[in-house]
């Protein structure tokens, strides 16, 4: 909601890794959610808002169902909120979606920034390099697999997760940390595909604004900030935008 005195704004944040082992990064998100999101036009939350996610059901997720009501509070205060994806909670669904006030959108989407077309993703799928990283996401982002993981008890669902979660990190230890970043002929290639000047991603925590220019046209890709230290987010405005920290 704008009006003359304040100019609108839209705020992207993704990779807060939210879990119960680290409280400090919940208490500054719902800090953030108060001070500084409170009054944006749109919130978009683009993937790893949680460290893992297990299924809407799981309801004793005491981090999840307080997330839930602030981003309600957030939503019901006029702020529209949006949810993409990520690699760690591609399980969140719609009666979450729901309990959150929010709108699940998909990955990757273009949105009107103030007259700006800008493409939205998480990033996961523009690091190509991985390809042992691309065949793992190829599988668990296919609805029947999903459908599957959804029947198991909760309790397997959660140790699932925890081996998971090891996995990635022993996986990430081996990697080179080139191979771990986006790839720029997939980057170049989704610019071109999409016909759009600007992009917003998360996903490898690695935040910057990076400029280049494709066949004479200036574009720029704005990576976001993790959550595990300090967190920080996106805002844009008519006039562009800009990384804010906390
Ligand atoms: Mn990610």
């Amino acid at each position: 909601m704008s009006d003359q005195t304040s100019p609108g704004r839209s705020l992207f944040i993704a990779d807060l890794h939210l879990t119960e082992e680290r409280p400090p990064a919940t208490g500054r998100f719902f800090h953030f959610l108060e001070h500084v999101a409170r009054g944006a036009d749109a919130l978009y939350i683009l993937g790893d808002l949680f460290e893992y996610w297990v299924g809407d059901d799981d309801l004793n997720n005491a981090v999840g169902q307080d997330t839930a009501h602030k981003l309600q509070a957030l939503a019901n205060s006029g702020t529209a909120v949006y949810f993409m994806h990520g690699n760690r909670d591609f399980l969140v669904a719609q009666r979450y979606a729901a309990q959150c006030g929010m709108t699940l959108v998909a990955d990757p989407m273009i949105v009107d920034l103030y007259g700006t077309p800008t493409l939205l993703t998480h990033g996961d799928a523009l690091c190509t390099d991985d390809t042992q990283y691309q065949q793992f996401r190829k599988l668990v982002r296919n609805p029947i697999i999903q459908r599957m993981l959804l029947w198991l008890p909760l309790r397997m669902r959660h140790a699932l997760a925890g081996s998971a979660r090891a996995g990635s990190e022993q996986a990430k230890a081996g990697k080179p940390y080139a191979i771990m970043d986006v790839n720029q002929k997939a980057v170049t290639q989704i610019f071109a595909e999409r016909g759009v000047r600007r992009m917003i991603h998360g996903h490898t925590h690695r935040p910057a604004k990076h400029e280049l220019t494709v066949s004479g046209k200036k574009l720029e890709r704005w990576v976001l900030p993790d959550w595990y230290d300090e967190g920080g987010y996106l805002v844009c405005t008519e006039e562009g935008c800009t990384l804010g920290s906390l």
